[in-house]
């Protein structure tokens, strides 16, 4: 349209359900455009893809918002994702000295904390006791049972927690408040040794979070324990681990051989740089909770007997992959794409498609895909998490 070239800007075309080879037609609605703008592989999908395959994908922003003075949470739990039975998210804010109350579950929690600063706290069964300001980049791990609180530093602090149960609901967790309002005012008085008056102002019904103010520093308000401090540190700088450089990204990975207390949840923290990819893989170990930090991206996930289907990501959103189901991920996007890959497990443990065709006897290989030794030479012996081939891009799946 000549028009166009008289605005500072040309429209942005519609996207239309219609690939390149004329397969599909216009939608005239009704429909929602926005969504359809960020889910180009979803209205046009690749031709590759094929079959049944459950939704993979659930971003936080079409979640409920539980609003409470002091900060918010939402979840994304198998009723949200309901693929996704191995491990539970909740994205939550807590302002300048907003706390999220004194409490602990049956499941462990994992964090990672994106903007801000926090002053976490817990006890564990011999008293033992742990306190710490943690900021970017920096996790947490609560083991199942040990109590523990959350609470927002003079910035306030925003964070990702991982719950290693699907299942899971923050909203539905033993807490301090709570407990008290559910026992009589005499087992209080009997228990602690006070008055029953004492407990004449105690909340009604579960406080979950509130308003506070910000503590003073941790050296003047830590509580020494005649016990000691807990023997495995509940928090560890992940920013601080060196990371694993690649032409097209980066890598950290973080479980129980790094961060010891973190028994039953290992991640990795992947960066893809624009036209980078995370390289064909599976995981060997259990199924795949992702949470995106930065940037978009597609994931097309492989289920075997003719089934793939592709999936839009971008910041805000979880991603979930089933156990030994092969995928990857690109960005498709001007910025690098930041993401964390999460286990319900002690190990991180991936198969690297090309590290297994390396390592296979070449000839086998060949015979089995009808390739050349030209595919054969540039496979890596040496796993390559994040690969950028120069002049190797797939910018447009539709055509
Ligand atoms: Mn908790
Ligand atoms: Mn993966």
């Amino acid at each position: 349209m000549n028009d166009n070239k008289y605005q500072p800007s040309a429209p942005v075309p519609i996207p239309q359900p219609i690939r390149s080879d004329g397969a599909g037609g216009v939608d005239r609605g009704p429909r929602d455009v926005l969504r359809d703008m960020q889910n180009p592989d979803m209205l046009v999908p690749p031709k590759t893809d094929n079959g049944l395959l459950p939704n993979l994908r659930f971003s936080f922003s079409d979640t409920h918002m539980q609003l409470n003075h002091g900060g918010w949470s939402r979840e994304i739990t198998v009723r949200e994702l309901p693929i996704a039975t191995t491990l539970a998210g909740v994205n939550m804010y807590l302002k300048p000295g907003g706390v999220r109350e004194l409490h602990w579950h049956q499941q462990a929690e994992w964090s990672y904390m994106l903007l801000g600063r926090a002053r976490i706290t817990a006890v564990d069964q011999n008293g033992r006791n742990f306190i710490a300001d943690v900021g970017p980049g920096d996790l947490w791990y609560f083991p199942p049972g040990i109590p523990h609180s959350i609470q927002g530093l003079e910035e306030g602090c925003e964070f990702l927690l991982v719950f290693d149960d699907g299942a899971f609901s923050d909203l539905n967790t033993l807490s301090l408040s709570d407990w008290f309002a559910h026992t009589p005012k005499e087992v209080l008085s009997a228990n602690f040794g006070v008055p029953e008056s004492e407990f004449d102002g105690i909340p009604k019904e579960q406080v979950y979070i509130y308003q506070s103010t910000v503590p003073g520093s941790v050296s003047s308000t830590a509580i020494q324990s005649p016990n000691g401090a807990v023997p495995l540190p509940f928090a560890h700088r992940l920013l601080a681990q060196p990371s694993m450089m690649m032409p097209g990204g980066s890598v950290r990975i973080v479980d129980s051989s790094v961060f010891p207390i973190s028994k039953t949840i290992a991640a990795a923290l992947v960066e893809i740089e624009p036209g980078g990819m995370r390289e064909l893989h599976w995981h060997p170990n259990n199924d795949e909770w992702q949470y995106y930090l930065t940037g978009q991206g597609r994931m097309t996930v492989f289920g075997g007997e003719g089934n793939a289907r592709t999936y839009d990501v971008r910041a805000g959103d979880v991603g979930y992959v089933p156990f030994a189901f092969g995928h990857y991920v690109q960005n498709t996007g001007t910025e690098s794409l930041w993401f964390l890959e999460m286990f319900k497990s002690d190990r991180f443990e991936d198969v690297s498609l090309s590290q297994w065709m390396a390592l296979t006897p070449h000839a086998l290989v060949e015979s089995n895909l009808n390739v050349s030794p030209a595919l054969i030479s540039k496979l890596n012996k040496v796993k390559q998490p994040v690969v950028k081939h120069p002049g190797y891009t797939y910018q447009n799946s539709h055509d």
